[in-house]
């Protein structure tokens, strides 16, 4: 068994980093305050390479694994939230969608775009009526001639205002199928959402198609796949809202540390009181379980294996445990922390949201504990992304 990572992994995440401190952090206090998503970043992120880090060279990717694409992610949520948020939906829900369902035509009008990050993605599952229980959708899709025709609405969809692409999947009679509908299409509109908790400095709003044509090409998998893609989608997005929540704990821990060193009461550091030290001890604890859960799940993606539970024990546990972080860093901090003078504030806020997104907490917890009840199993998947390396 071998838990280190490459020297390549290791200037991935630095590169992830850096580009956060570089990019974002001298902004990150106002644009969120504003509620103010920067496009600019978009550009920037394809630039770097991390939009299509770990989508194969021959679909304009970088070639990289699934560890990187989970060092990519935890390296810009130690910065903000909002920034992993473009990467889980860009390339966890919908680029690898496209790699391990699109027909190789997809790949090269769609996939290559948005490795090279020409071209931004977001997913469409969620309606205002149906969010864990996805079966309940309402949106249409009728074949019509050459086209579908999609009628409804998703709402909490991520870069709903600035993607090109989506992801999006629509009733056909009883079954689901999935559609790659672009906002050039006539008949699709989008909206903002305004008033969030936290991911304030990020885009999330709803999407509408009125009659839109859906080209026949457009469709992704066959008519009825459209479930059997979102579950293997959201396997991709799970890991990286979980690799991010280790960022989330890192940026927790080193600021609460640097801050526990400096200021006194009673006579001493904060640090050396016990029930400071618990809170950061429960911090690194976090942070070294964390990372060895998405490596694991990782290390299952690299091999082509089946890692929905994994995944989903990564995401489930992260998340909680990036909450909890962000929640005791805002103790350490006290007063101070309950204001944006410090970003704790703005850690605890964005912590929030992924409590709830990609699995609520309830959703997962029910998952473990079926497989732990023996009422679940993974079976190998007919379709499996690609193992690393993909030719
Ligand atoms: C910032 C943000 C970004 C998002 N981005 C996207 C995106 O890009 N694309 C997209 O499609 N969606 C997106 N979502 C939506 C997200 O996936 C849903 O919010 C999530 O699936 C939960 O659905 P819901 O909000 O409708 O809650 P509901 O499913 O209505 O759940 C409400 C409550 O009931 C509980 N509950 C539901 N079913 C059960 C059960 N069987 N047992 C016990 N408890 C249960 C839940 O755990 C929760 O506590 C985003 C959400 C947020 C907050």
């Amino acid at each position: 068994m071998d838990f280190s990572l490459t020297e390549e992994h290791k200037l991935i995440e630095k590169a992830a980093k850096d580009f956060g401190f570089r990019e974002i952090s001298p902004t990150i206090k106002e644009n969120d305050a504003k509620n103010y998503f920067d496009k600019s970043i978009l550009k920037k992120l394809g630039d770097a390479g991390f939009l299509g880090i770990c989508i194969p060279k021959k679909y304009g990717g970088q070639g990289a694994d699934y560890i990187s694409l989970g060092l990519v992610c935890q390296g810009l949520e130690r910065v903000d939230s909002s920034l992993r948020v473009i990467m889980s939906v860009h390339t966890g829900l919908n680029s690898l969608a496209l790699l391990q369902w699109g027909t190789e035509e997809q790949k090269k009008k769609y996939l290559i775009p948005q490795a090279k990050g020409e071209k931004i993605a977001g997913f469409g599952l969620t309606e205002p009526n149906a969010g864990s229980d996805v079966m309940n959708i309402q949106a249409t899709a009728k074949k019509e001639g050459d086209f579908y025709i999609l009628n409804g609405e998703k709402t909490w969809i991520s870069l709903a205002d600035v993607a090109d692409n989506f992801l999006v999947f629509a009733k056909m009679g009883e079954k689901v199928s999935a559609f790659i509908v672009e906002r050039s299409f006539k008949g699709f509109s989008s909206s903002s959402i305004h008033g969030k908790l936290g991911m304030r400095a990020g885009n999330t709003g709803s999407i509408s198609f009125q009659d839109l044509k859906v080209p026949k090409e457009n469709l992704l998998g066959k008519e009825g796949d459209g479930i059997k893609i979102a579950l293997s989608a959201i396997d991709s997005g799970r890991f990286t809202v979980a690799a991010g929540a280790v960022g989330l704990i890192e940026a927790c821990l080193e600021e609460s540390v640097i801050y526990a060193k400096q200021r006194e009461a009673f006579g001493k550091e904060i640090g050396k009181h016990e029930l400071v030290q618990q809170m950061i001890g429960k911090m690194a604890a976090s942070l070294e379980v964390g990372k060895l859960l998405v490596y694991k799940a990782g290390w299952l993606k690299n091999e082509g294996m089946r890692n929905t539970k994994e995944t989903s024990l990564a995401k489930w546990v992260n998340c909680n445990n990036a909450f909890d972080s962000a929640n005791d860093a805002i103790q350490i901090f006290g007063a101070y922390g309950y204001s944006n003078e410090f970003n704790v504030e703005r850690y605890f806020r964005n912590s929030r949201g992924a409590v709830i997104y990609e699995g609520t907490r309830e959703i997962h917890t029910i998952l473990q504990a079926e497989y732990a009840l023996g009422y679940r199993e993974d079976k190998p998947l007919s379709n499996p992304l690609p193992a690393y390396p993909s030719e």
